[in-house]
């Protein structure tokens, strides 16, 4: 029996994916500080939903995604009908790929982009090329020194992950500008919003025919386990994407739960305030013990250590104390600790933890 796929590393092969597992046997005070996650969950919006949920579950849901469409249109300011739905953000970062890149095409992204960039690039039988940074930070003139008329799609995340950095709007339009006309710049807002002032990219993908962003419930509105993410793009990406689109691929309860989330304004200023708060301060720890951070514009901070033995220690350190990061490794930092910002304790013991393995 043949399937039609070709080789290539799946995501059953990048086993650090997760980051490790949240169990470490016999401990009650774990806490999992690896995948970027809202430590303070859903808000009650959701939560309030989710107990809601399942009055319908003999029902299909509905193939438009209209109630979710307009809540997110509403939200945040923009056009509800060029907003595709899907499993997370890696649902549309793949259906992109597969519409968009095939043998003979290369994707494009920085040396430290997200990981689903190169899966999903393979997956679709492109080729993956990577662009060089400057100081973990996308940098406009590789990704156009690397383009060409092979080049069909470039990502760029920003806040990218796992560095924390970004760029600013006048760079990514200076992209989008300088691309060759067949290439479509995908913007990664994964953690959008928690940058100040920024609104993911939804005014450059109004202003041109070339940009397409994508969003997610994941990060900021704690529904990672949900699987809920969207993109926004020109009307003839959408209508493309869609195409790729199964009628049911979001249930109703995942629909119902994301927009009750968005909702929840009283969740979402106390999960950006408690961030930021406990970002700068973790990274002031860190940084007055000699670990360096490049300023994070994100749920994160990457710790950069001596060299990857260092990081590794420090990694299995932070472990017997029932911390779990991500060392990054995976993403070509070996020397680097990726830490969630999780509560208020759970920063204390990370930075108690580091001070005393410094
Ligand atoms: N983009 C970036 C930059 C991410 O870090 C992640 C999650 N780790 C995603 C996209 C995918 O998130 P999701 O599929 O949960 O929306």
């Amino acid at each position: 029996m043949h399937a039609h796929i070709r080789p290539q590393p799946g995501i059953m092969d990048i086993a650090l994916y997760q980051g490790g597992t949240s169990k470490i046997a016999g401990r009650d005070d774990v806490v999992k500080l690896s995948s970027n996650e809202n430590p303070f969950g859903p808000g009650d919006l959701a939560r309030l939903a989710y107990a809601r949920a399942g009055h319908d579950l003999h029902r299909y849901p509905p193939t438009d995604h209209a109630g979710l469409r307009a809540a997110l249109g509403a939200h945040f300011g923009i056009d509800a009908s060029r907003i595709i739905c899907g499993a997370g953000s890696d649902e549309i970062i793949s259906f992109l790929c597969q519409a968009y890149a095939g043998p003979g095409d290369e994707v494009l992204y920085s040396q430290h982009g997200f990981l689903m960039y190169r899966i999903s690039a393979l997956a679709a039988g492109a080729t993956p090329v990577v662009a060089p940074e400057r100081d973990r930070t996308a940098d406009v003139d590789a990704l156009l020194a690397a383009a060409n008329k092979r080049t069909k799609l470039v990502f760029i995340a920003n806040p990218n992950n796992p560095t924390g950095t970004m760029i600013p709007l006048e760079e990514i339009t200076r992209l989008a500008e300088g691309l060759p006309k067949q290439a479509l710049l995908v913007l990664d807002g994964a953690y959008a919003e928690y940058a100040e002032n920024y609104d993911g990219g939804a005014a450059l993908v109004d202003q041109r025919d070339n940009v397409v962003m994508t969003r997610t419930f994941s990060k900021l509105f704690g529904l990672g386990g949900l699987r809920v993410g969207w993109g926004y793009g020109p009307q003839h990406v959408i209508d493309v994407l869609n195409r790729l689109r199964g009628p049911f691929n979001l249930s109703n309860m995942q629909l119902d739960i994301a927009e009750a989330a968005l909702g929840d304004t009283a969740h979402i200023a106390r999960s950006l305030s408690e961030n930021a708060r406990l970002r700068d301060w973790l990274a002031e720890k860190l940084n007055a013990i000699g670990v360096v951070t490049d300023r994070s514009f994100a749920n994160f901070v990457l710790a950069r250590f001596r060299d990857a033995a260092q990081a590794e220690a420090c990694n299995a350190a932070l472990l017997s104390e029932g911390l779990i990061v991500r060392q990054v490794g995976s993403y070509g930092l070996p020397e680097g600790l990726r830490i969630t910002i999780g509560d208020e304790s759970a920063c204390r013991r990370v930075a108690h933890v580091i001070g005393a393995f410094m």
